[in-house]
């Protein structure tokens, strides 16, 4: 059935509304991502988060025209690669015509790359893009509260979302904190630690679970989803689609919570690259 799932959305600071929970296309093979995207949507997934680096905006751009469901209907994200800061808008007419829309719902840089220190221009020209509708939302991924506090002291425009790296082991606080004084919302990548350390056995994940007759990565997603953050976890296979999406019929109780929270190891839960690191 198309869909129906029921996804709360969340609004941001630009008065725009989000849904809570999407599909992210990351290491989704080009040649594969028209069927798992088609997959996704009939699944019900109706928010899309890709990038130009992913190299599969293309094949998202087919399952959506064969979806046969409205624009309005749909949420979809791209983001700006490095290599192209100094070029935001020929990155993005570049996007549009290969995901075969005439706008994103968001927008976003992709790595604050401060060797490239181009970060600051880039930024000024997506507030010029949003103004045009080419992105009704614009935002950034990986930014520190140093790189957020530069970019908003400059421009007075602060982003809608901050895209970084967390879940049960790491957790950033200090991220978190600023978004929260901001009314920036944090969109969580790697929402199941991308698979790289035994997060469905760890105790308080799997008691959660079992508690409520969920899989481990069921509790992990209503864990993100009880915290206020955006999520888009990733999966090639339909049946963890629709377990991905089935998080909305229970909820962890503050018990369970704290047990989560307290996983966190700080910077030595990280498993992806350090935002200052991200200069390719
Ligand atoms: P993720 O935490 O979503 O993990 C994906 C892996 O989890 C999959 O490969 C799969 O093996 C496993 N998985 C998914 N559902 C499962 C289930 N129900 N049960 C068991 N295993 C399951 O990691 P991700 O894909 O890196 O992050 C999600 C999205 O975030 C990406 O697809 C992308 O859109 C975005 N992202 C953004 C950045 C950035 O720099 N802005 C970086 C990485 C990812």
């Amino acid at each position: 059935m198309i869909g129906m799932a029921n996804i709360p959305t969340l609004s941001l600071n630009d008065g725009k509304e989000i849904p809570q929970l999407g599909f992210g296309v990351f290491l989704v093979e080009p040649e594969e991502t028209a069927r798992i995207v088609s997959d996704a949507l009939e699944t019900g997934y109706r928010h899309i988060d890709t990038a130009t680096a992913y190299g599969n905006e293309k094949q998202v751009g087919e399952a959506i025209a064969s979806s046969g469901l409205a624009r309005d209907d749909l949420f979809v994200t791209t983001k700006l690669w490095n290599d192209m800061q100094e070029r935001p808008r020929e990155a993005l007419e570049k996007s549009l015509d290969l995901l075969g829309l005439d706008h994103v719902d968001l927008y976003l840089i992709h790595w604050p790359a401060p060797e490239r220190d181009v970060y600051l221009p880039a930024w000024e020209a997506l507030i010029g893009l949003r103004e045009e509708g080419l992105a009704t939302s614009i935002g950034v991924c990986n930014f520190l509260p140093g790189h957020l506090e530069r970019i908003i002291e400059e421009t007075k425009v602060v982003p809608a979302v901050n895209q970084i790296e967390l879940h049960p082991q790491f957790q950033q606080a200090e991220s978190v904190a600023f978004a929260n004084a901001h009314d920036i919302r944090i969109e969580a990548w790697g929402p199941l630690g991308q698979g790289k350390y035994p997060l469905f056995e760890a105790e308080p994940v799997a008691a959660a679970a079992a508690a409520h007759g969920k899989s481990p990565a069921q509790a992990v997603l209503r864990w993100h989803l009880q915290h206020g953050n955006i999520i888009f976890p990733k999966t090639n296979h339909r049946q963890r689609m629709e377990e991905n999406l089935d998080v909305f019929d229970f909820e962890l109780t503050d018990a369970e919570m704290a047990a989560i929270d307290a996983m966190d190891r700080g910077e030595d839960g990280r498993v992806g690259t350090h935002p200052l690191d991200g200069n390719w």
